[in-house]
């Protein structure tokens, strides 16, 4: 990106944009009592949906994962990916207790963004084709004994109410997906069909959520991790539950006498400080009413929240000059990695934010518009940070009511991962920080929150280790 940007030199028309960021500041803000309040809906909201299906914002998905990764797993296994942005496909040897991963290599393929408004068994097809042309590659320190079906995790990172280990309806897609006739049908049958297509032989073993492959990934390493968060593109976290503390599960068959439960907490929405910015942009998204806590912390919306009040601040206060420029004027056109970008920028005169805004945007400022633009950044990035924190803080204070002492007073792992807090060092300073609030600094001692970086792969192909038809 060319640094050289033109400034224009009108400070007194930007003087307008500081009371709808005081404003914004304002409605935004997210005090001690706010977080407490989201907390404990948070908590509450969790055992309306642990107490029966539809009573609550939060599904509180069974995983049917109640046998954790241990360590012992042995074998060739694949794990596919589905997320937001990219699919990734992965094959890992496992070598059991004292070797652990033996190899492992993995492919990433873009989605083509036709593909999320297309139909069903086209996106399947794309699917399958990249695994088929992926398992081809295997060879080296890979090794699969004679005759054996190949088995493949399957990481399925939208709402799925799970039938077994191996199967699950798709309830909505999310994070922008809109492809058609995928909803309602079971999508481990929509990609065994696209398998068959592709003439590959493989079997699904298990179908997990990210989060639940995070955990699983993240807990074969460490037996502490009880939790675990994605911040990416979308939002969401699993944990560890006692089945006994399950009302809905009427017959709970689990040995270890736990489980993972997938809270789908994007869907929460009880006490967050909304703006008018935020409730515009869920009028116009293609799931209105829907993802709230997810439209409020995630990826793919942050920049967009920020847009929409540069646009504000264009049109009422001339923040960039006489016009409100024509590519900000486009939905999604501001992305959150430009929104953190901008907000690493320490120069004097803010080059960096200028020629963001300038390559992005079509936009020419000058040095008082842009500290205004990343002030704007800074407090949708913190909100989003401090409320995620608050979420969870509400699932740590579930665990910690029902089992007095063991999880505030031993080290708790929450394993983090996804683009957002990954690339974001200020939102997840605001992320930590909340936490602490919450907390005090004698619990919070003990509440380690980490990042566990692709481990959903790995904790995809560990499960369907456990889970392997030929028994491990
Ligand atoms: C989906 C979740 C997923 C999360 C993170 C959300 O939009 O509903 O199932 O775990 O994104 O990828
Ligand atoms: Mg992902």
């Amino acid at each position: 990106r060319p640094r050289v940007v033109m400034t224009v030199r009108s400070s007194s028309t930007t003087l307008s944009a500081v009371p709808i960021l005081t404003k914004l500041q304002r409605d935004c803000a997210t005090p001690l009592p706010v977080l407490r309040h989201v907390a404990d809906a948070m908590a509450a909201d969790m055992r309306a949906g642990l107490e029966a299906d539809g009573g609550s914002d939060l599904k509180m998905i069974l995983s049917y994962v109640d046998a954790l990764p241990t360590g012992n797993e042995k074998g060739l296994f694949y794990a596919l990916d589905l997320g937001g942005t990219n699919f990734r496909v992965l094959r890992v040897q496992l070598g059991g207790k004292d070797e652990r991963v033996v190899a492992t290599e993995f492919e990433q393929v873009c989605i083509p963004h036709e593909l999320m408004f297309g139909t069903s068994e086209e996106l399947f097809d794309f699917i399958a084709s990249g695994l088929a042309n992926f398992a081809q590659k295997e060879g080296g320190k890979f090794n699969l004994p004679q005759g054996r079906t190949r088995e493949l995790g399957f990481t399925f990172s939208f709402p799925v109410k799970q039938t077994s280990i191996d199967s699950g309806i798709l309830i909505k897609w999310t994070k922008g997906f809109a492809v058609s006739g995928t909803a309602g049908k079971d999508v481990v049958v929509c990609l065994n069909e696209a398998m068959k297509r592709q003439e590959l032989n493989m079997r699904v073993s298990a179908l997990v959520n990210d989060t639940v492959g995070t955990l699983a990934g993240a807990r074969y390493w460490d037996d502490d991790v009880m939790v675990a968060v994605i911040l990416g593109t979308g939002t969401n976290a699993c944990y560890v539950e006692r089945v006994d503390a399950i009302p809905k599960l009427h017959s709970p068959n689990s040995t270890s006498g736990r489980t993972i439960v997938n809270t789908e907490w994007g869907a929460f929405s009880s006490g967050l400080p909304l703006t008018e910015f935020d409730r515009e942009m869920d009028a116009e998204s293609i799931n209105p009413g829907e993802q709230i806590f997810e439209k409020t912390i995630s990826g793919m919306y942050l920049g967009e929240i920020v847009r929409r009040v540069l646009i504000r601040m264009a049109e009422d206060a001339r923040l960039f000059g006489d016009s409100v420029p024509e590519k900000l004027q486009m939905s999604f056109s501001l992305r959150t990695p430009d929104i953190c970008a901008m907000q690493q920028d320490c120069s004097r005169d803010f080059e960096i934010v200028g020629s963001i805004l300038y390559n992005v945007a079509g936009v020419n400022s000058n040095s008082s518009a842009r500290k205004i633009v990343i002030d704007v950044c800074d407090a949708i990035a913190k909100r989003g940070g401090r409320l995620a924190g608050a979420g969870i803080v509400g699932i740590l204070q579930k665990m910690e009511e029902d089992s007095k002492g063991t999880v505030f007073g031993n080290r708790t792992v929450v394993a983090m991962d996804g683009g957002l807090y990954e690339h974001y060092p200020q939102y997840r300073r605001y992320l930590q920080d909340a936490v602490t609030e919450l907390l005090g600094p004698e619990i919070s001692k003990n509440i380690v929150i980490e990042h566990s970086k692709d481990g959903s792969g790995i904790g995809a192909a560990l499960l369907a280790a456990t889970n392997s038809m030929y028994g491990h």
